[in-house]
């Protein structure tokens, strides 16, 4: 199983093999065949066999699942346990399958009643039982604050919800997996097991942006245990696969709140909370924050989102910052590459932050005077390093660095629409790629040639996200 600490390595891996995408079921190693097979055995009801032979006259029982489960996570519907499909597989995840049918569990079971109590059965290892209690509390209070639903704490045995950590085979014929994986799985509403919620003991829960955060996976489960199902909106809290979020800034998505209120209606609050939605990435009004390479591929920032590009393939994978770079804030404003150093530059305010790939380097973030800005620079709109220089777009300004002298060069700021003759107004982003820079300026961007020294090409920003218009 691969943990998050390894996706460095699952980057490099999935450029190396990406050339050989998409592979033939018959030609997979046995090993990337059972991790397909039991991730559908598990997830998306594909029926468990005794024998080999079983196993091979299935294949198209196999290659049918794999689709659904590809439709699920946006993959293409190849059918085909390619790279992309195989990476998802191996992301630590909740336990209870995803049903066809989004947000409603199956049956579309609820609780009769709208105060509910709950038992902690037991506490992990590396949690005071105080912080465990806590941010079981505010887990439970993601929900009641958008519907009628009240959670109250008790001791008694008969309570609603009863909350466990347990290891391995621990007597619901769901036997957990050790460390990663399977993080936590919970039953739909219900007398007896119903409603309860398994934390897998072997896991490491903490309180930071290290894994696993106990709060979003006790959250996602109390989600199951009110009767939703998983979500494919990679923003909501339903989707299956784990994501960091800070409980202290978090708000519950507007998926999840149209889910839980088409079960128990709306919140008894006078103002009807709303919740963030994940960018669509073919909306035409969609714009950018920052945009860099980073060792070939594109990164395309969206407040807590990033897409990434895959040049060769133009694959394009939505997910949160934080599943990256945890300590990373929300709606980063510039982002720049410097090839020579390897490392890309993330900029928000005055400060900024250097990354390694995956890591963030020791002593960030950083105040962005250290780069010779004047104290009236209060944030940068965008930024790209070419032939050891940096661009900096503040405004309808930009000023350049020299990366050598590590000096900010004399005689700017310069006026960005005398050098840049086409991009006229403030710019959101920028990056180099051939011999253009790649403005972007609300929905468009803007192709300049630094050799013609001219923009030969205007288009909807998200034509990078693969959207095509008529
Ligand atoms: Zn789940
Ligand atoms: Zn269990």
């Amino acid at each position: 199983m691969f943990s998050l600490k390894m996706l460095p390595l699952l980057l490099l891996l999935h450029v190396q093999l990406s050339r050989a995408f998409p592979v033939p079921f018959a030609s997979l190693e046995e090993k990337n065949r059972n991790i397909v097979q039991n991730y559908l055995e598990k997830f998306y009801q594909l029926p468990r066999d005794k024998y080999k032979s079983e196993r091979m006259s299935k294949t198209n029982v196999i290659v049918e699942t794999l689709k659904r489960m590809q439709r699920f996570f946006g993959l293409n519907a190849t059918g085909k346990p390619n790279e992309e499909t195989l990476g998802t597989m191996r992301k630590p995840r909740c336990g209870v399958p995803d049903s066809g049918d989004f947000r409603r569990t199956p049956g579309n079971p609820k609780w009769e009643e709208t105060k509910l109590t709950y038992r902690i059965v037991n506490y992990p290892l590396n949690l005071t039982k105080t912080d465990v209690e806590t941010v079981i509390k505010k887990a439970f209070k993601v929900w009641s604050e958008v519907s009628p639903l009240t959670f109250n704490r008790t001791s008694d045995e008969e309570a609603d919800i009863q909350i466990s950590f347990a290891r391995r085979d621990h007597g619901d014929n769901s036997p957990f997996d050790g460390p990663n994986g399977i993080l936590a799985h919970a039953f739909q509403p219900g007398p007896g097991i119903g409603g309860d919620v398994h934390f897998d003991a072997e896991e490491t829960w903490t309180k930071t942006s290290e894994n696993y955060n106990l709060f979003p996976v006790a959250a996602h489960e109390f989600g199951h245990s009110l009767g939703l199902a998983h979500s494919s909106d990679p923003g909501a809290l339903m989707y299956p696969n784990y994501a960091f979020s800070d409980p202290s800034s978090y708000s519950l998505h507007q998926d999840d709140i149209n889910g839980i209120q088409a079960i128990y209606g709306p919140s008894s609050n006078p103002v009807q909370p709303t919740g963030p939605t994940t960018p669509t990435a073919c909306d035409p009004r969609l714009t950018f924050d920052a945009v860099t390479t980073l060792r070939g591929e594109i990164l395309f920032f969206k407040d807590k989102y990033v897409w990434r590009r895959h040049p060769q393939l133009r694959m394009v994978e939505l997910n949160f910052i934080s599943l990256y770079w945890p300590s990373l804030p929300n709606g980063i404003q510039a982002a720049y590459e410097d090839f020579d150093r390897d490392l890309i530059f993330i900029f928000k305010g005055t400060q900024y932050w250097a990354l390694s790939g995956y890591n963030t380097q020791q002593g960030y973030p950083k105040h962005i005077s250290s780069y010779g800005f004047p104290s009236s620079v209060q944030a940068i709109d965008a930024a790209v390093s070419y032939r050891r220089k940096t661009y900096f777009f503040v405004n309808d300004q930009f000023w350049s660095y020299d990366d050598q002298s590590q000096s900010m060069e004399p005689g700017y700021p310069q006026s960005i629409a005398s050098f840049f003759p086409g991009i006229e107004s403030r710019v959101d982003a920028v990056f180099q790629e051939n011999s253009f820079f790649l403005f972007f300026s609300g929905p468009r961007y803007y192709a300049f040639d630094f050799h013609a020294h001219r923009v030969t090409r205007v288009d909807r920003s998200n034509r990078w996200l693969n959207c095509r218009y008529s």
